[in-house]
């Protein structure tokens, strides 16, 4: 039988979806806001502005939540990130805007950007907020992935007049930010209302339309004149070692989705992590939140050359997660059921192609530890599949190559914007993708 999340904490840490910033309240915004100096000017960007990847107007909007005119703030985040809700939840603003605070360099606490455009999206209404539509150009532009690229991409259509239709496999929208990302960081909300205001602007949403095979995207194709693509990745990258599909063995998107539906994954006491990114460390803390006694990340480099970023590294030691270094999994082992790992230790060799020392396993290191749950969150699949269908598009190892200033492929029919194009970024740039390709299909429609 299925056990449902409850709300009570097993483990000392706050429960599963309680939230790591929880909302600023009324004073506490005030008070936040009074302390910003409003750097910039007519000729100046402000650094908080130039440390978001939207460029959004970071002294504008602090400066209208001071002056009580949070309808203002909401309308100057609104203007550059159709998504400045959900971004304000799950963007790295510690080292984006927050990162490039002034107040930093004077040994002093940033200003707390990330939870006061929180609380203008929270304290506002969309109803009429939005620029005034242009007059309809008669165009018509499929947006394929309904992830922040192609949300971001479809408002700035509508907004210019064409007609846009939005298509994604998965019955919800929202790509990793519903789906990806750790519900402690945020759960689905505020989603369905970014979502309306998406539509409110004239987008149609075609959700569980799966364009799996080139039959369906050639339709497509015949069908628009221009086709933004911001499908992403794919599943998690398989491992391909012994007992990979054991029961117990995760992958790391199927566990934080399984969390996010209300159910309670049964992982034991004892739960390994595979990979040194960003991932690794949200499926680490969601998994000691669910009551894991023990929770290690192994890494087959050192800490120095792991991709996640320092600070979530440093919570998540703070809540007990532990770090194997140098060291590799090489075979699940159990009866059905995951019972062990076998693992390798490692060496760092000569630079490989990412730059980093590349890791070289060590002879007669082997060793296993009894583990309950194994999470991998070594990397997502890309979509080399469903790419090869399109007619002379140009890809890098998988990943779509595009005129940075436009969002075009080498197709000139198509544009891309998000992960599919870095291997997987934050959400609040591939927002920022979605509206440069938005310009971009513009121009090439003639706008
Ligand atoms: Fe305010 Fe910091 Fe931005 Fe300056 S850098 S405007 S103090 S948030």
């Amino acid at each position: 039988m299925k056990t449902t999340i409850n709300d009570v904490s097993e483990n000392g840490l706050p429960n599963v979806f309680e939230e790591l910033k929880p909302p600023l309240g009324e004073l506490q915004a005030f008070t936040e806001a009074s302390k910003c100096l409003e750097c910039g000017g007519p000729y100046a960007e402000a650094p908080c502005t130039l440390g978001c990847p939207t460029g959004i107007d970071v002294p504008g909007f602090i400066k209208a939540i001071y002056e009580n005119k949070i309808q203002d703030a909401a309308s100057i985040i609104w203007d550059q990130n159709i998504l400045g809700a959900s971004c304000s939840k799950v963007c790295p603003t510690e080292i984006l805007c927050e990162g490039a605070c002034v107040l930093k360099e004077e040994g002093r606490k940033p200003i707390d950007i990330g939870r006061l455009q929180r609380y203008a999206m929270e304290h506002s209404s969309s109803d009429g907020l939005l620029k005034e539509k242009e007059t309809s150009t008669g165009k018509k532009v499929a947006v394929i992935g309904a992830g922040p690229a192609g949300l971001s991409c479809a408002a700035e259509l509508a907004k210019k007049g064409h007609e846009v239709a939005v298509f994604d496999r998965k019955q919800d929208f929202g790509g990793l930010i519903r789906y990806a990302i750790a519900p402690y960081r945020l759960n689905k909300d505020p989603l369905p209302k970014e979502a309306r205001m998406i539509a409110d602007l004239g987008v149609t949403f075609n959700m569980g339309a799966d364009i799996n095979t080139p039959e369906k995207l050639k339709k497509i194709e015949d069908e628009f004149d221009s086709i933004f693509l911001g499908i992403g990745l794919g599943k998690d990258v398989e491992l391909s070692y012994p007992g990979e599909d054991l029961a117990g063995v995760w992958d790391s998107l199927e566990f934080i989705e399984s969390i996010k539906t209300g159910e309670k994954p049964d992982i034991g006491g004892s739960v390994a992590i595979i990979g040194g990114g960003n991932t690794a460390i949200d499926v680490a803390r969601e998994a000691a939140r669910i009551g894991a006694g023990d929770v290690t990340i192994y890494y087959r480099r050192t800490e120095d050359e792991m991709p996640a970023y320092d600070h979530e590294i440093e919570e998540a030691r703070e809540e007990g997660v532990h770090f194997q270094f140098l060291t590799n999994p090489i075979r699940f082992i159990g009866n059905d059921q995951l019972e062990f790992m076998e693992c390798q230790y490692m060496k760092l060799g000569k630079p490989d192609a990412s730059g980093r020392p590349h890791p070289e396993s060590i002879p007669g290191t082997e060793f296993k530890v009894p583990v309950s749950t194994v999470i991998k969150a070594i990397g997502q699949q890309k979509r080399k599949g469903f790419l090869n269908w399109i007619q002379g598009i140009d890809l890098n190892n998988g990943l779509i190559n595009i005129d940075p200033d436009t969002g075009q492929t080498s197709n000139p029919k198509y544009f891309a914007g998000g992960d599919a194009l870095n291997g997987g970024a934050t959400a609040v740039e591939a927002v920022q993708d979605g509206k440069i390709a938005a310009h971009g299909i513009d121009q090439y429609l003639g706008g």
